[in-house]
């Protein structure tokens, strides 16, 4: 659709311009600073920022149903930059001018009603959003596109020239990052910092492939993570990990296309989340805060935060009831196979306690909770999801496990309906399936696999055919015959078929 087909009333509201004043804020001290330059940390504390609009007030007086409008009518725009998570510019990043949006086809992804008797295993009606349906296969596109697009301003501003991008990641990231700045070559180059054997295949492939310069590093993510850190206070780089809070701004979109998707009516809905460095969550409650200020919802949904016991130092901080004797204690983190959340000292703890705290208060309840789950559930779960129809990765799995969790521990209940995220593709930690179904899941795991929801290939052999077919020589007349009926045949007990009676 045009621009100049929208109604008359919002026409000039449809295609944004640049407005409002961003800022970042620091969650240790309160300091704030302007966005010309990249900040990663507060220069007074080293805290951690988020970027807040000062210019707030003027999106509050658009009423909610004209927002609605807004975002509806946009949907149906061919302009590419409006095509993502974009869309909700006003509230994603409202500084940034559309031809310096970085659109690679992010955002907006599926979301899927589980089938009738999945919802009947885990207690509840719930959707899955499939953000494995991002470019790079996970949730981390939505962030990445926001930071390169702000990148991508400044060196059209000149304000920064031949950018080094760099990050450390669990797998998911990096391959983000590699992509959205490989689209910027030759302005943006990329390296990424990986735990040694601790990413998967496919995602070791993904930075390669987008040309980053991938070091792999002795140790576990925590480890990578203090190395960047170094390299990021000591050598002009941009940081892409998610203390960089141009990330958390893009991940908000996943809660704005949920309030879209569910028609603004977020009443009795529960939002699903695993927790790793906790960007996401942050990123999850901050744009739900934002949407519910401006009036475009009127009811924050619960979220519920899920990890593994291997690595859940969240749930541990948030299981003291009493507030003022929480304390965060960084853990090592065990292995899991929700391995792109196998973080034992989450970066945005900081922003995570600030935005629990506020979220509460702005619904007048509790609303955010806390479920860890064992490394069998989440296996249990992520198999029983697909064998159902869906594509979850392990932290879908979680996800699940945390739902069924949530429910039998009455921290929801059966009129609600949820919305859970499958973060990755299935494919992309496919090897955990292998190792499961092969029974080689390291005992460290703790992992048993279940008989019934083992799968393995059958290689069709069967006797009395005297010679199989192979590329060098292939069959044919009464031997390609008999080798065809034979091995039908064989597939056909296996699985029981009953013959056709004419
Ligand atoms: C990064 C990642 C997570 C964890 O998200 P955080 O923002 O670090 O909490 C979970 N699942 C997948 C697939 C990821 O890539
Ligand atoms: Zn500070």
């Amino acid at each position: 659709m045009k621009p100049g087909h929208v109604p008359d009333d919002i026409q000039d509201r449809i295609v944004p311009s640049p407005g409002g004043r961003l800022i970042y804020r620091c969650m240790g001290c309160d300091l704030t600073a302007g966005i010309e330059r990249l900040l990663y940390t507060c220069p007074d504390c080293g805290g951690v920022l988020l970027i807040y609009n000062e210019n707030e007030a003027d999106y509050l007086q658009t009423p909610g149903n004209v927002w609605h409008r807004i975002f509806d009518y946009r949907k149906m725009l061919t302009i590419p930059a409006l095509k993502g998570i974009y869309r909700y510019h006003e509230f994603i990043g409202p500084v940034i001018p559309l031809d310096a949006v970085i659109y690679l086809g992010e955002g907006h992804t599926p979301v899927v009603e589980a089938n009738g008797l999945l919802q009947e295993l885990a207690g509840i009606r719930f959707y899955y959003k499939n953000d494995g349906q991002n470019p790079s296969a996970s949730f981390k596109d939505r962030g990445m596109a926001s930071a390169l697009s702000y990148i991508n301003y400044l060196l059209k501003q000149e304000l920064v020239s031949d950018v080094l991008a760099i990050c450390a990641s669990t797998g998911d990231t990096s391959a983000a990052a590699a992509l959205y700045a490989a689209y910027l070559a030759p302005r943006i180059k990329s390296a990424v910092l990986l735990p040694h054997k601790k990413v998967t295949l496919q995602q070791l492939s993904q930075p390669l492939g987008s040309g980053a310069a991938v070091f792999e590093i002795p140790g576990v993510f925590d480890d990578c993570m203090k190395v960047v850190e170094h390299l990021s206070d000591t050598y002009s780089v941009a940081l892409l990990n998610s203390k960089n809070a141009w990330r958390i701004l893009g991940q908000e979109s996943y809660s704005y296309e949920i309030a879209q998707e569910f028609e603004y009516d977020l009443a009795d809905k529960v939002v699903v989340v695993p927790i790793g460095n906790a960007g996401n969550i942050t990123a999850v409650m901050s744009g739900f805060i934002k949407f519910f200020r401006a009036g475009i919802i009127t009811a924050l949904p619960k979220i519920i935060g899920v990890q593994s016991k291997h690595a859940n130092p969240v749930c541990n901080y948030y299981r003291e009831p009493d507030v003022d004797k929480r304390q965060f204690v960084p853990m090592a983190a065990q292995p899991s196979v929700a391995q792109a959340a196998m973080i034992g000292n989450p970066v945005s703890m900081p922003r995570v306690i600030h935005l629990v705290t506020l979220y509460n208060q702005l619904a007048g309840d509790q609303r955010v909770f806390f479920v860890e789950v064992t490394e069998q559930e989440i296996m249990d779960w992520e198999l029983t999801a697909n064998r159902n129809g869906h594509i979850a990765c392990t932290h879908g799995g979680e996800c699940l496990a945390g739902l069924a969790r949530a429910v039998q521990t009455q921290v929801l209940d059966s009129n609600e309906t949820a919305i859970i995220d499958s973060t990755a593709h299935a494919l992309k930690f496919s090897g955990f399936q292998d190792m499961y179904f092969e029974g080689t899941l390291p005992p460290e795991y703790g992992v048993t696999p279940k008989p019934e929801l083992v799968n393995k290939p059958a290689l069709i052999r069967p006797a009395g055919v005297p010679r199989f077919p192979s590329h060098q020589h292939p069959l044919t007349g009464e031997e390609l015959d008999l080798f065809v009926k034979k091995t039908a045949q064989n597939i056909a007990d296996r699985i029981g078929l009953v013959k056709r009676r004419s």
